[in-house]
């Protein structure tokens, strides 16, 4: 739930401002544009690089735009008119991805560096950038019980290589453009979001989604074990998507956090063998586990220190992990049937 009294599009906006969000065809902002769309808004912008049919979700009364965002002129065209511009479109994946794909998520920085001078030119008045947990220090995430990560912790900067150093660079853009151009700018760093309408199949899943798939498809495919990266004892904190989203809004029209990065993530820490003994759970299956020691698994443990989002919205994301993970774990076996029974599906 959104803490009363914090200033939101809502309240700062009139209906009709247009309200621009790239990476709109993933899942993290299609769900903010569908979250302004219920908030009333009548000009939202959706841009992203997939073809239309394949966006995860498209809310209806937007304007969907197919462009890329790695180059200048479409970045102009995208921020056309806009009030306020969310840039979460990135080359972005779980684990899997990011630690293969390291200059894919590198490249990510021209989507940022245009976006932003684009909004500026444009006349914006508020600029938002996803970031992430993984900009911060790695070398204070080498043990499961580690201490959470507060905002301080980003340096001395040790960051996930690619990935990691991509968003650090483009929150520095987001900081400068504020120093020196006075362009309202929000940062947040997101600690691991799950839900519906996320990816579950392909390679770009996350730990939440991969492992609701893997039950699901034992359970329908008669298997009894599951496949587990790493010892299982690396620890997460997991966001729910609508926490996410109301979140973003908090944050950007927050006039103490501009340019200020800030975590944007759950504080309820667990493990991956929990996560998986939760899907069992809801699955009501119990299956043997072979731990693969070759995959991709991450940090040994990372968790959001919420005292600064506490102390500056009084709110913090708040969704139980067990509410979400069954939520998300019946929509994954909803797309797994449909693929099975040859709809289109997302991812
Ligand atoms: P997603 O992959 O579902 O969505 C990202 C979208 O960006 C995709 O639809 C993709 O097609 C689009 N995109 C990529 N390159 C583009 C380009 N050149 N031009 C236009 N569109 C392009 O990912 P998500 O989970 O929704 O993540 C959104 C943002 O949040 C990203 O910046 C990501 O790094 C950040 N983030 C996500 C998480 C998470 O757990 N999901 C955690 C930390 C940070």
């Amino acid at each position: 739930m959104m803490a009363k009294g914090n200033p939101t599009a809502g309240s700062m906006l009139n209906k009709n401002d247009l309200i621009v969000i790239a990476g709109a065809g993933g899942f993290i902002a299609g769900a903010l544009a569908r979250y302004f769309h219920e908030q009333g808004f009548t000009r939202i912008r959706a841009v992203d690089k997939k073809p239309l049919p394949q966006w995860y979700q498209r809310t209806p009364g937007t304007e969907c735009l197919c462009m890329d965002l790695q180059y200048e002129d479409n970045c102009k065209r995208a921020c056309e008119g806009a009030v306020e511009v969310y840039n979460l479109a990135a080359d972005m994946g779980g684990m899997g991805f990011i630690e293969r794909f390291r200059i894919e998520c590198l490249r990510s920085i021209l989507i940022n560096t245009h976006m932003i001078e684009a909004a500026y030119r444009a006349g914006a008045q508020r600029y938002f950038f996803s970031s992430s947990a993984c900009a911060y220090n790695t070398e204070l995430q080498k043990d499961p019980n580690c201490r959470a990560l507060k905002e301080s912790d980003a340096y001395p900067a040790m960051a996930e290589r690619g990935y990691g150093w991509e968003k650090l660079m483009s929150e520095m853009f987001c900081q400068e453009y504020w120093a020196e151009r006075g362009l309202w700018t929000a940062i947040a760093r997101f600690h691991n979001v799950y839900g519906p309408f996320g990816t579950w199949d392909g390679g770009r899943e996350k730990a939440p989604a991969a492992i609701c798939r893997k039950v699901i498809e034992a359970k329908d495919t008669g298997a009894d074990q599951i496949v587990i990266w790493g010892t299982g004892r690396q620890t997460r904190s997991f966001m729910y998507i609508d926490d996410c989203v109301q979140g973003i809004d908090m944050i950007t029209h927050c006039e103490r956090l501009i340019a200020t990065p800030i975590n944007l993530g759950s504080s309820q820490l667990i493990s991956i063998n929990d996560l998986v003994s939760l899907a069992e759970g809801i699955g009501g299956i119990t299956l043997k586990r072979k731990y693969d020691m070759e995959a991709p698994t991450g940090v040994a443990g990372r968790n959001s220190d919420n005292t600064f989002i506490q102390e500056v919205l009084g709110w913090q994301p708040s969704t139980p992990f067990e509410v979400g993970l069954k939520k998300t774990y019946d929509w994954i076996k909803t797309q797994y049937m449909d693929r099975k029974a040859g709809k289109r599906t997302v991812s």
